[in-house]
């Protein structure tokens, strides 16, 4: 038994609709416990309309829906993501000698040992040339030649290796208000003006139109405003801003040369005077923004950035300007009042996480789900469970600044120089300057991020354990040579069998 028998949703962007989905899907699947869930949403304050990467939990959250995932590509623009390629991280250099890539793959273990063991036992000893990303996985063989991680005839979520998408943000939105709707989600528009707060939190929201909607449950999708879970149960916002210097974003879609361009199966970031700008092909558009720091770079100077990075390409709308607050709410869930998406935290895109915090956070939910609207110990642990992913993502992100070497500009070396560097994230640095990232190093409550995905952006910022390399060094460099030359030749026939990114879309699209 849950405690609600109805459940009002405010907000209609991607949060929203996922939330309506999932609820509907979970709660709305016992006809024994029926649950009204309605959505609101305002036609005059628009959604964010960005959030064009995704991670691999998408694939589960899509099949708990129960969305095939053809759909994505034949109503959400969708194309298929290895992972990110960072050009310009190591000193600011051009792509084509300053770049490495971060992608989904986890290197395997080969005769006992990691092959991020083997590739540092031959590196340490001159016998490597090879970047980490290139020599110890699979996938990054994919990235250069915009392949596919999918074969032509994998089923919908399968492919011999880890992969996320592309899509377009409000195409999402409007595919999951479809699938919500149809199932029985209750759908208005209306703006929320007021909110009424009681002892058990909130009693219920007034529209501009007069009406007023009461219910158990309370979900705060309304973006940064936080119209619930901030403005009106005034839960505090935990701010990330001494860390984190990047506080706005300027977005425009970018038209393809043609209509059977080349589609890079990977998001690029590319690290730039005050930020970084991010190109995400979509199956009909590039998706292109700047994430700057408005203390280092003007809008007007952000705008220049992005148009001179678009060169001849054609802009499909005007620059878009975005204000992002990074950091999350203290609790995200209040009384009766839980807050997903934006409205509940955000941090900068570069490891295009916020949809995954909204996927998490309903799971989450679902798990910690109390038999009483009062019950207090699920929400407690729901909370503390919530703020440590959001505080191991603040460090996952600022590693990428702080081992850059990239120091050429007031914004860059303020990572040297002014940002707060939180004592979990040195004591990392100062284990992994000893010895090879170890999983049980990363002491967070859950982990979005294993040892592989750091060593990912330490290798690839060569940030490597110069103090000794653990057991590793013990390792006899023809076993090594043997292990890596496996990985190679499992690169070779990835490329040799992978369809192009295009080519699987136009295959999936009929
Ligand atoms: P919004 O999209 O802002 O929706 C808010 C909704 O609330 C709207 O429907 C609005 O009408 C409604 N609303 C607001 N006030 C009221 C009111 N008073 N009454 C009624 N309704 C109201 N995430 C990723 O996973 N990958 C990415 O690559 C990525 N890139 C991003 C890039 C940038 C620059 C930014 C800022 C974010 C990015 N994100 C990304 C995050 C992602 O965009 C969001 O997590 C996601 O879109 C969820 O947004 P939301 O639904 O919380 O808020």
């Amino acid at each position: 038994m849950i405690p609600y028998r109805s459940i009002l949703i405010v907000g209609g962007g991607t949060a929203g609709w996922m939330a309506a989905a999932y609820l509907q899907r979970v709660l709305g699947a016992n006809p024994a416990m029926p649950v009204q869930i309605r959505l609101v949403e305002s036609t005059e304050i628009g959604s964010i309309g960005v959030g064009e990467a995704t991670v691999p939990t998408l694939r589960d959250t899509l099949k708990i829906l129960g969305i095939a995932e053809s759909e994505l590509f034949t109503q959400a623009d969708a194309t298929l993501k290895n992972g990110i390629r960072f050009n310009g991280w190591k000193h600011g250099g051009a792509a084509a000698d300053d770049h490495y890539d971060h992608p989904f793959d986890h290197p395997v273990s080969l005769q006992g040992h990691s092959t991020m063991a083997h590739w540092m036992n031959l590196r340490q000893r001159g016998l490597t040339a090879q970047a980490f990303d290139e020599a110890g996985g699979v996938q990054t063989a994919l990235f250069d030649k915009n392949l596919s991680p999918k074969f032509l005839n994998s089923p919908d979520f399968e492919a011999p290796i880890a992969y996320a998408y592309h899509l377009d943000a409000i195409k999402l939105a409007a595919l999951l208000r479809r699938v919500a709707t149809e199932r029985g989600v209750q759908h208005s528009y209306g703006e929320v003006t007021e909110v009424e707060v009681g002892e058990e939190g909130i009693t219920a929201v007034n529209l501009k139109d007069g009406q007023r909607l009461t219910a158990d449950l309370y979900i705060d999708c309304t973006g940064f405003a936080g119209l619930l879970i901030g403005k009106a149960l005034k839960v505090p916002w935990v701010s990330y801003a001494d860390s984190l210097l990047c506080d706005r974003a300027v977005a425009c879609p970018i038209a393809h040369a043609h209509a059977q361009q080349p589609l890079r199966s990977y998001t690029t970031a590319t690290a730039r005077a005050a930020g970084w700008t991010w190109e995400i092909d979509l199956q009909s558009r590039t998706g292109t923004g700047y994430v700057y720091s408005s203390a280092h770079c003007s809008d007007d100077e952000a705008v220049a950035t992005l148009q001179q990075m678009h060169g001849s390409a054609q802009p499909m709308a005007e620059p878009r300007l975005l204000k992002m607050r990074i950091g999350h709410r203290a609790r995200m869930w209040e009384k009766n009042c839980l807050a997903l998406g934006l409205a509940g935290g955000f941090i900068e895109p570069l490891e295009s996480t916020g949809i995954y915090f909204i996927e998490r956070a309903l799971q989450s939910f679902f798990d910690f789900l109390p038999a009483t609207a009062t019950a207090q110990c699920g929400r407690q642990k729901f909370n503390s469970l919530i703020a440590d992913l959001y505080d191991e993502l603040r460090d996952f992100i600022l590693l990428h600044y702080v081992i850059s070497g990239r120091r050429d500009t007031p914004f860059w070396r303020s990572y040297t120089e002014a940002v707060v560097i939180p004592p979990s994230l040195q004591e990392l640095l100062c284990l992994w300057d000893e010895k090879l990232p170890h999983n049980t190093d990363i002491q967070r409550k859950q982990s979005l991020f294993t040892a592989a995905n750091y060593f990912y952006i330490l290798a690839g910022l060569n940030r490597l354990p110069s103090k000794g390399f653990g057991q590793s060094s013990y390792l006899a460099p023809s076993v090594s040579q043997g292990a890596l030359a496996h990985i190679a030749k499992i690169r070779a026939a990835a490329v040799q069998q992978s369809p192009s990114m295009r080519d699987f879309t136009n295959m999936v699209r009929g």
